[in-house]
């Protein structure tokens, strides 16, 4: 086992199967698996799904099932390292050590629906609102994109060997009803504000470029919380207010 790949196999299969059914799999889906280890996941998303993309950078594991089902691809590779392939939905138990910065990578994709494995603790930092403790810099991003649920919590049993973490199974669907502000100047915002969390909103604003005049079309009482203050569609919101200085700068 190797500790730092998140090696913790799912022998559960109640667990195993349920997590398909939480994506609503049919035949003309294409599924992308981060991590797909030793294949018990990814043997039921190929019963129930068209096609399966499944990333695996542990070669031994990854040559273990290569060509044992038609509709499954085994792409031997890092998944922080190669862009993903196209699918319609992303089913997975991650490698927790990663699924930050996984989550960050599939937000800006389009995808229908996610249903991934990860830490609780994770899980419910996602879902935070502002005031909440764990509120940061993950939960405003999922927040502006996402519609997140914790569908089920899972056992550390369920897993071989047992992980030192409680897990849960977490579902995103994309927001259909999200502002429209450009993605990356709404994450650039995002870094800076969670960059400076002490300080005050405007102080961020003012360091990425916003003018006075910007600030004075902006409600003061935005202008003074603090970044775990704001909800992730009045971030957005700010993104799109100063995203004509970003350009210029
Ligand atoms: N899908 C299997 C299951 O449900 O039992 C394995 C899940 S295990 C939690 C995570 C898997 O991700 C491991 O097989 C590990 O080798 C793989 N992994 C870790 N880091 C990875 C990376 N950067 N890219 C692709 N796979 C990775």
């Amino acid at each position: 086992m190797m500790k730092r790949r998140g090696q913790n196999f799912l022998v559960d299969y109640a667990i195993i199967e349920r997590i398909a059914d939480y994506a609503y799999l049919n035949k003309r889906d294409i599924i992308l698996e981060i991590g797909s280890g030793t294949g018990n996941l990814t043997k039921i998303l190929a019963e129930r799904a068209g096609f399966v993309y499944a990333i695996e950078v542990d070669p031994v594991l990854a040559e273990g099932f290569q060509n044992k089902f038609d509709n499954v691809k085994v792409i031997k590779n890092d998944a922080l390292k190669i862009d993903f392939p196209d699918c319609n939905k992303v089913v997975s138990n991650l490698p927790y050590q990663i699924s930050s910065k996984i989550i960050y990578r599939l937000l800006t994709k389009p995808f229908e629906v996610a249903v991934l494995m990860c830490q609780l603790e994770f899980a419910q930092r996602m879902l935070a609102n502002p005031g909440n403790a764990g509120y940061g810099r993950l939960s405003m991003i999922v927040g502006y994109f996402c519609i997140a649920e914790i569908v089920e919590i899972v056992s550390r049993s369920a897993f071989k060997p047992m992980p030192g973490v409680e897990s849960s199974i977490l579902r995103l669907k994309p927001r259909k009803d999200r502002l429209k502000v450009n993605e990356l100047q709404f994450l650039n915002l995002v870094e800076k504000l969670f960059g400076n969390r002490r300080k005050k909103v405007k102080r961020s604003l003012l360091s990425l470029g916003a003018s006075r005049e910007m600030l004075e079309k902006i409600d003061s009482d935005l202008l003074e919380r603090r970044p775990e203050e704001l909800w992730p569609d009045e971030a957005a919101n700010l993104a799109c207010l100063i995203s004509s200085r970003i350009d210029q700068k």
